[in-house]
């Protein structure tokens, strides 16, 4: 058994294991039912509880964001190997990225794997790439398709995106999965109006965060850069306020956990796909992005495991759920 097919929802080592522990924020959500151990860490399936939560959550965006005259776009959770390459996630993030494989071979190469797999042998270099991509972030997929169109029109562009996205975190925190759900408004225009638009997300996701009756807070942040070179980029983009995110406790005993981003690229991304402003020049692009099962997380912390004993305000807030 490796290291990514743990069946443990507590971490090893430490404590007495005779005294008895109260369980964990996992363990409880795991002994309610509301999230269904798969043997892998950061792989759950969720229940019809959570789920209602959920899409309470995204019908809620889909309220606040009604004024934003969003292009609604979905994509299944995967990119080609072109526009993964192109987005350069490579450099700064290698660490995340997953691929996916296929077995390509013929009866020979078959009888190979089965062979492998009755030996219980790894099999998997028995496999090949197939040129796809489990989508990092659920904005991804949508700057090549922008950029293809020609240029941006004169008040710019917003989308509304949404996507299971894959990450190799294995984590015992439920907060860090490996597959989870972004919902995203991505902002795509001249640097002004990226930052006003993301000004405008800050103040929304606040509001959202208290009328959940959530301890929520607003920091400045970075993201997980690979490596050595990485730290000086993680302290440039803090320097620079191109991340922020909206902060709330659930994990037992650690620091408040992002639920919510708020990112200004720059013209990263309308530079990397020919993303033009109408009058000429490189667009600018920024996304706020909501961490659906990570809100759903949070508010189960803070109100308790059984939705129907939330307060009734909160329950509101989500569109009566
Ligand atoms: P960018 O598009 O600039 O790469 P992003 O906003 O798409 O950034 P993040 O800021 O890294 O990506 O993530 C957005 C949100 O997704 C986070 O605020 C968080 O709520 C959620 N999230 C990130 N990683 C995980 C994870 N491992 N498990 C669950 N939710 C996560
Ligand atoms: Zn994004």
């Amino acid at each position: 058994m490796d290291a990514h097919t743990l069946t443990e929802a507590r971490p090893a080592g430490g404590a007495d294991p005779m005294a008895a522990q109260p369980p964990t924020f996992l363990e409880s959500l795991l002994a309610a039912g509301l999230l269904i151990q798969t043997g892998v860490r950061g792989l759950y399936g969720r229940s019809a509880v959570f789920e209602g939560i959920a899409d309470g959550l995204n019908a809620a965006f889909t309220r606040i964001g009604a004024d934003q005259n969003a292009e609604v776009l979905r994509f299944p959770p995967a990119i080609g190997k072109d526009d993964f390459e192109t987005s350069e996630y490579l450099k700064s993030f290698p660490q995340l990225a997953g691929t996916i494989h296929s077995f390509c071979g013929d009866d020979r190469g078959h009888r190979q794997l089965l062979a492998r797999l009755e030996d219980k042998q790894d099999w998997t270099d028995q496999q090949q790439f197939t040129g796809v991509v489990m989508t990092p972030a659920a904005c991804y997929p949508i700057y090549p398709v922008i950029g293809k169109r020609g240029p941006l029109p004169a008040e710019g562009k917003i989308v509304d995106v949404m996507s299971y996205c894959y990450r190799h975190e294995p984590s015992l925190e439920p907060t860090r999965m490996q597959l989870f759900r972004q919902r995203e408004y991505v902002c795509l225009g001249s640097p002004e109006r990226i930052v006003a638009f993301r000004e405008l997300w800050m103040e929304r996701g606040l509001a959202f965060g208290r009328a959940l009756q959530l301890p929520v807070e607003v920091d400045v942040a970075n993201d997980p850069f690979f490596g050595r070179g990485g730290k000086i980029v993680a302290d440039s983009q803090r320097e620079l306020k191109l991340k922020f995110e909206l902060l709330i406790p659930v994990n037992d005993g650690a620091p408040p956990t992002a639920c919510m981003s708020f990112n200004y690229h720059m013209d990263h991304f309308g530079a990397l796909w020919h993303i033009g402003l109408h009058d000429g020049g490189v667009a600018h692009t920024g996304c706020v992005g909501f961490g659906i099962e990570r809100l759903v997380l949070a508010l189960l912390k803070h109100h308790g495991l059984d939705p129907a004993r939330w307060p009734q305000a909160v329950r509101e807030t989500l569109g009566g759920i």
